[in-house]
């Protein structure tokens, strides 16, 4: 269990970061976040109270809520260890084949319906085809013409072309995780590296659109290694910064890995917070089965956005159980 009660003295390092990232508004740097994460158990609910403080002064009580929509299921060329829809694992995803631009307004319209204001368009590939991009864009185009809602794409690796062409056609925000550190990165996928992950997400900033970047802890990196992924991505200045938590997919080469222990996940999601103080930080996959119900912790730990289930090829918990959480922890829901 969590001690969540705040009653033990100042700790030196959360007294430090109080005046830098909240008074100052200077993202925490590698030295800060070291301390940080050295924090012991009983000064951790320090640090996520400063983090709480942090989000209610740079982003306000307002929560994002997004929907993701699985255009392409499975079948992917790549071979990131965690993944369900890699097709070189024997895992329990059934490919299935692009839908239709139908099938893209009604999963948008369905996402507005469940109180969402951003959609995410999440297709399983290396990258886009011609005829995948040109799917992409007439839907992005059409749920925009219809409906008030944020609309993000995830489609892999991107070069200029493919960004000014979603661009056009409305997207706001591109998805592309670095989804570690550099070092841990060919631990996890061996198929694209690091680099490539890297010289798109600074593609979708030079090309003008919002860049959501972040990744999945637990996944047998190191905390030296969350560090430097969390200054791999306070470089980018992601407008969003997705926090998943590894949710061991049986027939993966991860399926067999224990979850993040839950004093990790929220320590994790505060020194996010902490390193990039005015970024959404969504609070994202696998948080059911790593938090449980210490979940509303993970929002008051300095998160600004939540995801509501389904994951792409996992559950999550009811929608009227996440906004009640939100309501209850004072947040308030945007449209
Ligand atoms: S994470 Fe993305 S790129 Fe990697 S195997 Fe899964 S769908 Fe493919």
């Amino acid at each position: 269990m969590i001690d969540t009660r705040i009653d033990s003295p100042p700790h030196p390092a959360v007294t430090r970061a109080r005046p830098a990232v909240l008074d100052a508004g200077v993202p925490a740097d590698r030295a800060l976040l070291e301390e940080l994460m050295a924090l012991p158990a009983d000064a951790v609910p320090q640090l996520l109270a400063l983090a709480n403080d942090v989000r209610e002064r740079f982003c306000g009580s307002g929560v994002g809520v997004e929907v993701l929509f699985n255009a392409k299921k499975g079948g992917c060329s790549e071979d990131c260890n965690f993944c369900s829809q890699a097709a070189r694992y024997a895992s329990d995803v059934i490919p299935e084949t692009l839908q239709t631009v139908e099938s893209f307004r009604s999963a948008a319209r369905d996402a507005h319906a469940r109180g969402a204001s951003e959609f995410c368009i999440v297709v399983a590939v290396r990258g886009p085809s011609e005829r995948l991009l040109e799917r992409v864009c007439e839907s992005v185009r059409a749920i925009k013409a219809e409906l008030p809602l944020h609309v993000a794409v995830s489609l892999g690796i991107m070069n200029d072309d493919h960004l000014v062409r979603l661009r056009e056609a409305g997207a706001d925000k591109v998805n592309h995780n670095l989804e570690s550190s550099r070092r841990f990165f060919p631990s996890v996928c061996t198929t694209h590296t690091f680099e490539e992950r890297l010289t798109t997400c600074r593609a979708v900033k030079a090309q003008g659109l919002e860049l959501c970047c972040g990744g999945i802890i637990g996944m047998g990196e190191t905390r030296e290694d969350r560090i430097d992924f969390l200054l791999e991505l306070q470089a980018l200045e992601p407008e969003e910064v997705p926090v998943n938590f590894l949710n061991p997919r049986p027939g993966t080469p991860f399926g067999d890995r224990s979850t993040v222990e839950p004093i990790e996940a929220l320590r994790f999601v505060a020194l996010t917070r902490l390193a990039m103080p005015r970024a959404l930080v969504r609070f994202a996959g696998g948080r059911e089965v790593t938090l449980q119900g210490l979940q509303n912790l993970g929002m008051l730990s300095g998160a600004s956005g939540l995801v509501l289930g389904n994951y792409l090829t996992t559950e999550g918990q009811p929608d009227d159980r996440d906004f009640r959480m939100l309501e209850e922890l004072g947040f308030e829901v945007l449209a």
